[in-house]
């Protein structure tokens, strides 16, 4: 590290629990944001901020006027650029030094393997749950971490899915089964409240960077689920469901 990110890294290298050793895993580590939205938002200005050398924002959609009650990394000037681009102009307004990789094509099928094989950690800030299964399964396939987001109304829910961290880990299929019709419900037919995603997302970049670090205790087989309008958190454990399709030992 150079003077110049020993200053700018300070605030977590008095972290005993970071330090100088942990600051650098942050910056020779590379990460994959998928949706750069509300969730990814926060995600992406957090990650940047605190030095994770180098991040890729997966995300085929241009910002509208409709997402800037929430979407903070995002402004009125950016308005029609993709968003993975317009994140990746914010970041770099507070830290030039990271790379950055824009990916604009939706990250389906083999992009999508590939994009996932190259990375260190995945965050899911996506909002349908096809996606969701998808990114799922890369993570599996790849034995990378995956942190998980959701947001809608007032309602949110954090999990971290690592089936190589132990054989009881689950992965999101084994609590949101594939065959199991789930009704979407998006931000764009049902709202939400601002902050909310900021919360959540926050959150998600909170376990990404403990993830990389080793910090503490992460919310892996944890399913941590804030109701809103009350304030209340609460918490699920979950288990590894053997006979899922995707981690079940039928599959791997
Ligand atoms: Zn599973």
């Amino acid at each position: 590290m150079n003077d110049d990110q020993l200053l700018r890294y300070s605030r977590h290298i008095l972290l005993d629990e970071v330090g100088i050793e942990g600051q650098e895993k942050l910056l020779n580590s590379h990460v994959l944001i998928i949706g750069a939205g509300g969730l990814g938002s926060p995600v992406a200005l957090y990650l940047g901020s605190a030095g994770v050398g180098h991040i890729t924002i997966a995300d085929h959609d241009r910002v509208d006027t409709t997402n800037l009650q929430r979407q903070i990394a995002h402004n009125l000037a950016r308005v029609n650029e993709f968003k993975a681009e317009s994140a990746r102009q914010a970041i770099a307004a507070i830290n030039p030094d990271v790379k950055v990789t824009t990916v604009t094509e939706r990250a389906e099928g083999e992009l999508l393997d590939r994009l996932v094989q190259g990375a260190d950690l995945v965050l899911d800030c996506t909002d349908n749950f096809a996606t969701r299964h998808a990114i799922n399964r890369a993570c599996v396939k790849h034995r990378k971490p995956l942190v998980s987001g959701a947001a809608i109304r007032f309602d949110g829910q954090v999990a971290v899915f690592d089936t190589s961290a132990s054989e009881q880990a689950p992965c999101y299929a084994c609590v949101f089964p594939e065959s199991e019709l789930l009704e979407e419900t998006r931000c764009a037919t049902m709202g939400v409240f601002a902050p909310l995603v900021g919360i959540i997302g926050s959150t998600q970049a909170a376990e990404a960077l403990k993830l990389i670090c080793g910090v503490g205790q992460p919310l892996t087989g944890r399913l941590l689920m804030l109701e809103g309008k009350s304030m209340e958190w609460s918490e699920m454990k979950l288990m590894r469901n053997t006979a899922c399709t995707v981690c079940g030992s039928a599959h791997r």
